[in-house]
């Protein structure tokens, strides 16, 4: 196996316009499986631990943009203000020692429907930033998953980053898992509120293909909220509410069958995730 280890991203880029089919590692907590249970025979690796661009994260133009490289336990450390839900799911990550390692450009590189990253990003409204030599593309987060651990990048492109709004509004994140640590979901669901633009936004995870949101279950709500004046005088939610968004969530998302749990359990575990994780943001919201 052919190891191709650039030390700045204009290499990294000119490489893999070189040599497409060199899978990239990142953390390797992914590709080191794979490629250890022998899944995947790469004829070369992209080693990109040495891009000092990619562990960066900053503050440009209203927005965070944070290098594919930056690990949970950075996101975790250093942007657990900014990035509340997108914190809670880093700390559900694997062990600290998987933590230090992985990343979030990992998690999209693989774009598994339970990565833990994935619902509080589309919660978030990221957009996806990949380059290669021939340029630089914004790929919105709704449009970047495209298939069972299939993503919009094209061979020879590179995640660079991803770019989101510091949280607007209380986050919340949580993930149901066969026990507390070390742990693939079975389901999960972040939330978002933007009391400004009084807009909700979701994220369900390992639920469906594709991570996706519940879109008529945040069009709901946010009427819901707006008609009764909630925005501007919060206070708590009628339990028919929390129980329809619950039951919108569960409806959105498409489960299989699987040796994590069934279609039913996971429809079931994703309305009480929902009303949960509704309960906890909107109390944050009635006392900010
Ligand atoms: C014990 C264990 C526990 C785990 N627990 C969890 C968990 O709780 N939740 C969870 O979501 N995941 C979990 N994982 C999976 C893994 O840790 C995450 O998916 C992590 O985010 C992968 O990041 P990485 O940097 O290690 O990626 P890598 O393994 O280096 O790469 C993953 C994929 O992304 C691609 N890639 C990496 N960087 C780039 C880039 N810049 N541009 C383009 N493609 C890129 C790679 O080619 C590969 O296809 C676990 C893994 C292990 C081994």
């Amino acid at each position: 196996m052919e190891l191709l280890a650039p030390r700045t991203w204009a290499d990294a880029l000119a490489a893999k316009a070189e040599h497409p089919e060199a899978l990239p590692i990142a953390g390797g907590t992914d590709v080191m499986v794979e490629i250890n249970f022998d899944r995947r025979r790469p004829e070369a690796l992209l080693d990109l631990t040495r891009v000092d661009e990619l562990r960066d994260w900053a503050r440009e133009d209203g927005l965070l943009r944070v290098g594919a490289g930056v690990s949970y336990t950075r996101i975790i450390e250093e942007l657990h203000d900014d990035l509340p839900g997108l914190a809670v799911a880093a700390r559900t990550v694997g062990s600290p020692q998987i933590r230090n390692r992985g990343t979030v450009g990992g998690n999209l590189g693989s774009a598994s429907p339970a990565g833990d990253a994935h619902p509080p990003l589309l919660a978030g409204d990221a957009v996806v930033e990949v380059e290669s030599v021939r340029g630089r593309r914004l790929i919105p987060i709704d449009e970047f998953f495209t298939g069972v651990k299939r993503n919009a990048l094209e061979p020879d492109e590179l995640i660079s980053a991803f770019l989101v709004r510091p949280a607007p509004g209380p986050e919340e994140f949580a993930k149901v898992g066969t026990r507390n640590a070390m742990v693939i979901a079975v389901v999960s669901f972040a939330i978002a509120f933007d009391p400004e633009r009084r807009q909700v936004r979701t994220g369900i995870g390992s639920a469906a293909p594709t991570p996706r949101r519940a879109t008529d279950a945040e069009r709901w709500l946010e009427v819901e909220l707006s008609a009764a004046g909630l925005w501007e005088a919060p206070r708590p939610l009628g339990d028919h509410v929390v129980a329809h968004f619950s039951e919108l969530v569960s409806s959105a998302a498409s489960p299989i069958d699987d040796v994590r749990g069934r279609a039913a359990y996971r429809h079931h575990a994703l309305g009480v995730l929902a009303r949960r994780t509704l309960a906890w943001a909107w109390d944050d919201y009635c006392r900010s």
